[in-house]
C-alpha cells in the first residue's frame, strides 16, 4: 500500500497571499491612476489594512462566507481591496465586465445571485440600467468617498469610505477549503449566454504562482508591474495576486488605456513589466513612433487574449527593446496557460526566426496539459503540422460552469474551441477558433495567420479576416483593413504583399478599407459583428 505524504496540509487560500506581501513587503508601493485621474499611492501594508476594514464592512451588513459580491470597476486600488476583502472573507468576487451590453450584465448579476455591487462612479449610468433589473442586489456601493457618490434616482447608493471608515483593520481570516470559490467571473457571451467559471483559492493561488515564474512572466519584487489587463475579466490574468507574492511594486492605470496615458505612467512610475491584450500595444507603439519616444525602464510584456501579430512583436523586440511573452489562455484557464519563450541557444537565432517562434503561442506552463483531437475526438500527432480542437487539464482549468447542468468536460479535458498544432517540442500554434476558420474547399484557411502577414503591411494599422459564404467554394476569406493613412487603396498592393507570405489559394477575395474595427469589451476584434454585415458578400 502507499504511504500517505506527512507534511501540512494547509490551505492555498487568497487572504494568505495578502498575509504575505503585506507582511514581507510591507512597504512596497501600489500606484493606481483614479477614474478622476489623480494618482493615488500608498503600500501593501495599507491595501492590506483597507482590506480587512472591508471585510469587516460586509460582515457588518449580513454578508457570509459564501455569498458573492459583484464589482464593475477599472484597475484600481479600492478594486484590489475589494479582491482581498471580499474573498479572503471567504465570500465570492465576481468581477463583471461594465462593457456587456445592460441585458447581460443583469443577467450575470442575477446569475451569480450578487448581494452588493461594488462600483466606479464613472458606471452610474450603468447602474441606472441595471440596478431596476437586479432585485436580489441589497447593497450598491460605490468604490469612491462621498464627495464623487453619484445620484441615481431609485437606487440607494452607499459610498466605500464611509462604510469601510469605522472598522477595525483587524481580521481573522477564516481557515477556508482551498477548493471553495474565491472569485467567479462570466465568459464574455459572443455564442448565447455568458457562462460562469467559479475560480476556487487554490487554482487562483497556483495559477498567480506560475505567472512569477522565470519562463511565464518572471516577476520578483525588482520588477514594477503595469497590468493593463482588466481586472474585471480573468483576474488580470492574476497579476494583483501574483505581484504579492513576488512583492513587486504594482501600478493600476484606471479607465485611460490610450497610448499616450499609458506611456506617461510607465514613464512616471518606471514600470519594467506589463500586460495587455494586441490591439492596446498596437495605440501605444502607434504613439510612441508618431512622437518619437522611448521607453526608460521597460523591459519584458505579457500579451494574449488574441493572436499578437509577429510585426508588433519585432517592434517591441528591435526597435524598443521589450521582451515579448505570447501567452494562451482563455476565461475557462484561470490566467495564463501557455507561453512563448526562448531558451539561451533560441535568443542568438536571427531575429525574424524569433519573432516568429513568440508568435507562436507557446508551451503549457507546468500544471496544465494540451492535446489536439480531430472532430471524433481521436488525438492527433504532435508534429507541428496537423491541426485539430485544442484540449486542456490541469489544477486551474474549469471543470464545470457555475450551476451548469450539463458537463464541460469530455474524458476529463476541456475543450476550449480552439484549433491548433502542437509541435515535438511542445509548442502550440493557435490556427483559429472553431467558429472563426474559414472553410474553402474542403480545406481550412486560418484567419489568424492572414492577418498577422496583413499587420506586416507598412500601410495597415488593424486587420481582420472573415469567412464569406461562397458559392463554390462554401467560405472565401474577406480581409478588412484599418489603414495607417487613408489616402492608400491599392488593394492589388496590399494582395501581391500577401501572396509573398502566404499560400496563393489562401489571398482573399477582396479587401474593404474601414475606418475601424468593432471591438469588444475584452479588446477582440468582433467578427461576429462583421459576419452579420458582409456575411452576403460573395454570395450575390
Ligand atoms: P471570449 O473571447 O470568448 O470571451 P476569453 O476572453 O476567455 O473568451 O478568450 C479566450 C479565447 O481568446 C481563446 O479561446 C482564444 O481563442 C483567444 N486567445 C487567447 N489568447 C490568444 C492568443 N495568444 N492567440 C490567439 N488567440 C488567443
Amino acid at each position: 500500500m502507499q504511504s500517505l505524504g506527512k507534511m501540512m496540509a494547509r490551505p492555498l487560500l487568497v487572504s494568505a497571499i495578502l498575509e504575505h506581501g503585506a507582511n514581507q513587503f510591507g512597504m512596497q508601493q501600489v500606484v493606481s491612476r483614479e477614474t478622476h485621474g489623480s494618482i493615488h499611492n500608498y503600500t501593501f501594508r495599507d491595501m492590506a489594512n483597507r482590506a480587512k476594514q472591508l471585510a469587516n464592512a460586509l460582515h457588518s451588513l449580513g454578508l457570509k462566507p459564501g455569498n458573492v459580491v459583484g464589482s464593475i470597476a477599472w484597475n484600481n486600488y479600492r478594486h484590489l481591496e475589494s479582491y482581498y476583502g471580499v474573498s479572503g472573507a471567504g465570500m465570492v468576487m465576481h468581477t463583471c465586465n461594465p462593457r456587456l451590453h445592460p441585458n447581460q450584465l443583469a443577467f450575470i448579476i442575477n446569475h451569480a445571485e450578487d448581494e452588493a455591487v461594488l462600483f466606479d462612479s464613472s458606471f452610474a449610468p450603468l447602474i441606472k440600467a441595471v440596478a431596476p433589473l437586479c432585485s436580489l442586489v441589497k447593497h450598491w456601493i460605490c468604490l469612491s468617498d462621498k464627495t464623487h457618490v453619484p445620484t441615481v434616482e431609485g437606487v440607494d447608493i452607499k459610498n466605500y469610505e464611509d462604510l469601510i471608515a469605522p472598522f477595525p483593520a483587524l481580521f481573522d481570516w477564516p481557515d477556508l477549503d482551498e477548493n471553495s470559490g474565491a472569485a467567479l467571473c462570466y465568459t464574455s457571451g459572443t455564442t448565447g449566454n455568458p457562462k460562469g467559471v467559479m475560480y476556487s483559492h487554490r487554482a487562483i493561488a497556483l495559477s498567480a504562482l506560475s505567472a512569477c515564474l522565470p519562463n511565464v512572466l518572471n516577476i520578483s519584487s525588482q520588477e514594477t508591474v503595469l497590468p493593463v489587463v482588466p481586472m474585471f475579466h480573468i483576474n488580470a490574468w492574476c497579476l494583483p495576486y501574483a505581484c504579492l507574492i513576488a512583492g513587486a511594486k504594482l501600478v493600476l492605470p484606471g479607465p485611460r488605456l490610450d497610448g499616450a496615458s499609458l506611456y506617461e505612467l510607465m514613464e512616471s512610475e518606471k514600470v519594467t513589466l506589463s500586460a495587455g491584450v494586441p490591439t492596446i500595444w498596437m495605440g501605444l507603439i502607434e504613439h510612441l513612433e508618431k512622437n518619437q519616444l522611448a521607453f526608460t525602464t521597460m523591459r519584458r510584456t505579457g500579451v494574449g487574449g488574441s493572436a499578437m501579430p509577429k510585426a508588433l512583436i519585432a517592434k517591441f523586440n528591435d526597435v524598443y527593446k521589450v521582451d515579448v511573452r505570447h501567452g494562451w489562455g482563455m476565461t475557462e484557464t484561470t490566467a495564463v496557460a501557455t507561453i512563448s519563450n526562448l531558451s539561451a541557444d533560441e535568443m542568438h537565432l536571427p531575429n525574424a526566426v524569433r519573432h516568429d517562434m513568440v508568435a507562436k503561442q507557446g508551451k503549457s506552463v507546468f500544471g496544465i496539459e494540451l492535446k489536439i483531437v480531430d472532430e471524433d475526438g481521436n488525438s492527433l500527432p504532435r508534429d507541428g503540422q496537423s491541426q485539430g480542437e485544442l484540449m486542456v487539464r490541469g489544477q486551474w482549468i474549469v471543470e464545470n460552469y457555475h450551476k451548469a447542468e450539463t458537463q464541460a468536460l469530455v474524458d476529463g479535458w476541456f475543450p476550449t474551441g480552439d484549433i491548433a498544432t502542437i509541435s515535438p517540442d511542445g509548442v502550440m500554434q493557435i490556427r483559429d477558433r472553431t467558429k472563426d476558420v474559414i472553410k474553402s474547399g474542403g480545406e481550412w484557411i486560418s484567419s489568424i495567420e492572414l492577418e498577422n502577414a496583413a499587420a506586416a503591411h507598412p500601410q495597415v494599422a488593424m486587420a481582420a479576416v472573415i469567412g464569406i459564404k461562397h458559392p463554390k467554394w462554401d467560405e472565401r476569406p474577406l480581409l478588412l483593413i484599418v489603414r495607417k493613412q487613408p489616402d492608400f487603396t491599392d488593394k492589388q498592393d496590399l494582395l501581391a504583399f500577401l501572396e509573398q507570405r502566404v499560400a496563393k489559394w489562401w489571398i482573399p477575395d477582396d479587401v474593404i478599407f474601414v475606418d475601424s474595427l468593432p471591438v469588444g469589451g475584452t479588446g477582440k476584434v468582433q467578427k461576429n459583428e462583421l459576419r452579420l454585415k458582409y456575411g452576403g458578400l460573395f454570395s450575390a
